[in-house]
């Protein structure tokens, strides 16, 4: 009576198991019923790739009840409805040695299937009929697991290979006739013809690259076609070959503040007639006559009514065409491009030989794009419909405390420093002073160790501890010198040296410390010397992991800031400077922590000291990292944390067995709420689902009734401004219920798809 197991709620982890060769179901001792889990995915995948694959699934049919488990080799069409079923209880009979499995069993719809592979569709495989007709709503799982099934397949089935298959072997043969016929568009082809197609008069012997016609046409005609189309480029055949050419020497001047082919009455040419237009097609110079007639509007006005996004709000000289503003923007956005690589692909696409390179328009390109940004999210945002609506929205509260936490510091010093992070272990620089405390005290009472005239013996450690930070330093900075180091950077670097060995001078005669720590495994050292080392590399221990997280908290922020913000050559090379600055910080933390850790090791067994490595384990490569990322090679939800997080500001107390165990138990509990938490998250992560997609519904809703609400403010006195705002409230209205309808649809299984999840959340008391 045994049941093939699902566990989880995911069927796509079953999924796979049906795939394998034949004899991995026969051979199993356990036979199988509720096969229609996997019947449903065979049905599936029979719809997505009828023509591959059909042949190649075996259904397997097993009643429900416990007395007919064999036969599971009858092939049946498949069911359409999809039963899930995962196992509640488990109980084993000691006696017969039999396992007996009592099984819930859950009905579940199925998977909404590809539109674009169902053509093949067979009677028998019926699906859920869909009524609407959206595109693009299929869950990722399906994909990836057709993606898989064609790997597993492609390698369990041999295929007869297909031309498809290796589209290039099939071009290599046609490569040269594709080549005559690139070449034969060097030429004039068919239209050698001596007239012009449309006049009949004039010689036919300009060509436009843009218009989809080869045909070559007089100059006056080519001009008058382009009337509409004034940026297109134009070739001129000299008789032996094209010869590129522009528009404005054929003669073309285009008249903006009228309808294109009027004649302005006072026309008024660009100031300096050297007027250039940048757009998707490359950048032009053109001959432009704005309007000067009686109700001329200004220049920029005439511009942006034509298209052209004006560089300078006075006496613009350069334009870039909305198209052009869209279509970089897009690409920003997409694909990371950089401003000034797009403008060189631009001024390439106008003039790859570099023999005449158009104007440079970089920078007045790259102001009109931010210019261009920040219209666009005003419009988005109403505030073209309705100018109040941007300032109506309140800080929030935290928001607020802050502020005021920011400003009470500012005006007095002495409150809290709101930058400061807090940190619960005693750091270096409290534990120096409760030192200093105890040695006045020590002093006063006469108990104190002699070493030195001028120095108690807890301050000669402390200066030993920052001469070896001094020491650490000078070597990192020497490292970094290299090969091209500067005489000034050298003289510097050789100026600390001395300063330091002076220092060292003034303190002891030997360079190396020689602190307790150093030499207490090989001479007799006075013991409250090692214990005030202990105490100082103890917090600084602590003071140290503190900084390493910081840093990495630092480090993975500026990575993720890098790689959603940083577009451009220029800042990305300033923020991998950041990022080398901040990771060599983070190395000279690890190399730190590693020399106070093992001060501590050395010194540990001579007092006696135990649990403190509860906090500070000796750190490895791999234990530097940030709370987020993994090991590698973890998945998310398996991913461990690295020890340095969890170590967070425990002050461990290791003089008594006692303390220390509560602290390992402190640890543990700590350990095990964070993996309840853990899975806390992903049972939460269900719930928050359905609340998001609620959400995000009425959100769609929320919005269309809000630019609805944006119709007719009364924001313009004029006419076309009036229709131009309210028709672009209608569009948003409109954008977001098909949104709105889309996401409905979308979703319209996720409900029951979750309704298959525990209800219960993971770790409670049953
Ligand atoms: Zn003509
Ligand atoms: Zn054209
Ligand atoms: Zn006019």
């Amino acid at each position: 009576m045994g049941h093939v197991s699902f566990h989880g709620t995911n069927p796509a982890c079953t999924a796979f198991g049906l795939f394998g060769p034949r004899g991995s179901f026969s051979h199993t001792p356990m036979p199988f019923s509720k096969f229609s889990v996997l019947r449903a995915f065979a049905r599936k995948i029979g719809n997505f790739m009828p023509r591959r694959r059909v042949t190649n699934i075996h259904y397997y049919a097993a009643e429900d009840d416990d007395d007919d488990d064999d036969d599971d080799d009858t092939l049946v069409p498949p069911s359409t409805t999809v039963s899930l079923h995962r196992h509640v209880t488990y109980s084993i009979n000691i006696d017969t040695d039999r396992t007996s499995v009592r099984t819930t069993f859950y009905e579940a719809p199925s998977s909404p299937k590809r539109p674009r592979l169902s053509l093949a569709e067979s009677p028998t495989c019926a699906t859920p009929s869909d009524g609407a007709d959206f595109h693009a709503s299929e869950p990722l799982d399906l994909e990836y697991i057709c993606n898989r099934l064609e790997d597993i397949e492609a390698d369990l089935q041999p295929r007869r290979r297909t031309a498809g298959d290796r589209p290039l072997l099939e071009w290599i043969p046609k490569a040269d006739q594709f080549l005559s016929e690139l070449l034969r568009l060097e030429g004039r082809g068919d239209f050698t013809s001596i007239d012009c197609p449309t006049c009949a008069g004039g010689i036919p012997t300009y060509r436009c690259m843009d218009c989809h016609d080869a045909a070559l046409y007089c100059k006056e005609c080519t001009v008058t076609h382009h009337i509409w189309n004034p940026l297109h480029r134009i070739q001129y055949w000299t008789g032996t070959h094209f010869r590129r050419v522009t528009l404005k020497a054929l003669g073309l001047r285009i008249q903006l503040g009228h309808a294109v082919g009027v004649q302005c009455a006072n026309p008024q040419q660009a100031f300096g007639n050297d007027f250039v237009v940048l757009d998707v097609c490359g950048i032009h110079e053109v001959s432009v006559d704005f309007c000067a007639c009686e109700l001329a509007l200004p220049h920029t006005i005439q511009l942006l009514r034509f298209r052209w996004y004006p560089a300078t709000s006075v006496n613009p000289k350069t334009a870039a065409t909305f198209a052009l503003l869209e279509h970089f923007h897009l690409l920003s956005v997409q694909s990371k491009i950089s401003g000034f690589e797009f403008y060189l692909s631009l001024a390439r696409r106008t003039d790859n030989t570099g023999v005449s390179p158009p104007k440079d328009r970089y920078h007045s390109f790259m102001l009109m794009v931010h210019e261009w940004r920040h219209l666009k999210m005003m419009k988005r945002a109403g505030r073209g419909n309705d100018p109040g609506e941007l300032h109506s929205t309140l800080p929030s509260e935290d928001t607020d405390t802050w502020l005021l936490a920011v400003k009470g510091w500012e005006d007095d010093s002495s409150c809290p420093n709101p930058f400061e992070i807090k940190r619960s272990t005693l750091s270096q620089a409290a534990i120096r002073l409760q030192l200093a405390e105890e040695d006045a005290e020590a002093l006063r009472t006469g108990k104190a160790t002699i070493l030195h005239e001028d120095f108690t013996a807890s301050s000669m450690i402390v200066v030993g501890l920052e001469l070896e930070e001094h020491q650490r330093r000078l070597k990192v900075d020497a490292a970094a010198l290299g090969q091209h180091a500067t005489d000034l950077q050298r003289a510097k670097l050789i100026e600390r040296q001395n300063t330091l060995q002076r220092k060292i001078d003034a303190w002891r005669e030997h360079v190396p410390l020689l602190l307790p720590s150093a030499v207490c495994n090989k001479i007799p050292c006075d013991t409250s010397l090692l214990e005030q080392e202990w105490r100082l590399r103890h917090a600084q221990a602590h003071d140290v992991l503190n900084d390493l997280r910081g840093h990495l908290e630092l480090r993975s922020h500026l990575y993720k800031y890098k790689d959603r913000f940083v577009r451009g050559q220029h800042h990305n090379t300033r923020a991998r400077t950041i990022i080398t600055g901040v990771q060599s910080k983070v190395d000279a933390d690890v190399s730190r922590y590693r020399t106070a850790q093992a001060a501590l090791v050395s010194m540990a067994a001579i007092l006696g000291k135990s649990g403190w490595q509860a906090a500070l384990w000796p750190l490895n490569d791999g234990d530097v990292r940030h709370v987020t990322e993994g090991e590698d090679g973890e998945s998310e939800g398996r991913r461990t944390l690295s020890w340095i997080w969890k170590a967070c500001g425990a002050v461990v107390e290791c003089d008594k067995d006692g303390r220390v165990q509560e602290h390992l138990q402190d640890s543990l509990r700590r350990e095990w709420c964070k993996a309840r938490a853990r899975a806390y998250r992903w049972w939460e992560e269900c719930k928050l689902l359905e609340e998001e997609m609620r959400r995000v519904l009425a959100f769609h809703v929320w919005m269309a009734q809000r630019w609805r609400g944006l119709l007719d403010r009364q924001v313009f006195t004029s006419p076309g401004y009036m229709e131009g705002a309210n028709a672009y409230a209608h569009r948003q209205a409109e954008i977001r219920l098909e949104m709105h309808n889309k996401c409905t649809f979308a979703w319209r299984h996720v409900q029951e798809w979750l309704s298959l999840q525990d209800s219960a959340p993971p770790f409670t008391q049953d």
